[in-house]
C-alpha cells in the first residue's frame, strides 16, 4: 500500500492523492471522476501539481492479520 500525498485537483478543486513522477518536486494528480457515476474522468487527471502544494500525506493502513494469514502458501495436500 503506497503512501501518497493529498492534493488539489487543478480544474475541480477536489483533494485527491497525488502520485510521484520523474520530475522533482512535482506530483501527478491521480485519475479521479467529478462524480462517482461518470463515465469520463475528471480532465484534471494525470495533471502535475508542484509537491510543495501537498495539503497532508495519507497514512498506510496496518494490514489486516486475518488476510495475513489466510495468503499462505498453497500446498498440493
Ligand atoms: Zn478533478
Amino acid at each position: 500500500m503506497a503512501r501518497y500525498p493529498r492534493v488539489h485537483c487543478p480544474v475541480c478543486d477536489d483533494v485527491v492523492a497525488g502520485v510521484p513522477t520523474r520530475r522533482i518536486g512535482m506530483l501527478s494528480v491521480h485519475d479521479h471522476k467529478r462524480t462517482a457515476r461518470a463515465l469520463v474522468l475528471c480532465p484534471g487527471s494525470m495533471a502535475h501539481v508542484p509537491a510543495a502544494d501537498a495539503l497532508a500525506v495519507q497514512e498506510e493502513l496496518p494490514e489486516d492479520p486475518v488476510t495475513a494469514a489466510a495468503v499462505e502458501t498453497p500446498t498440493l495436500f
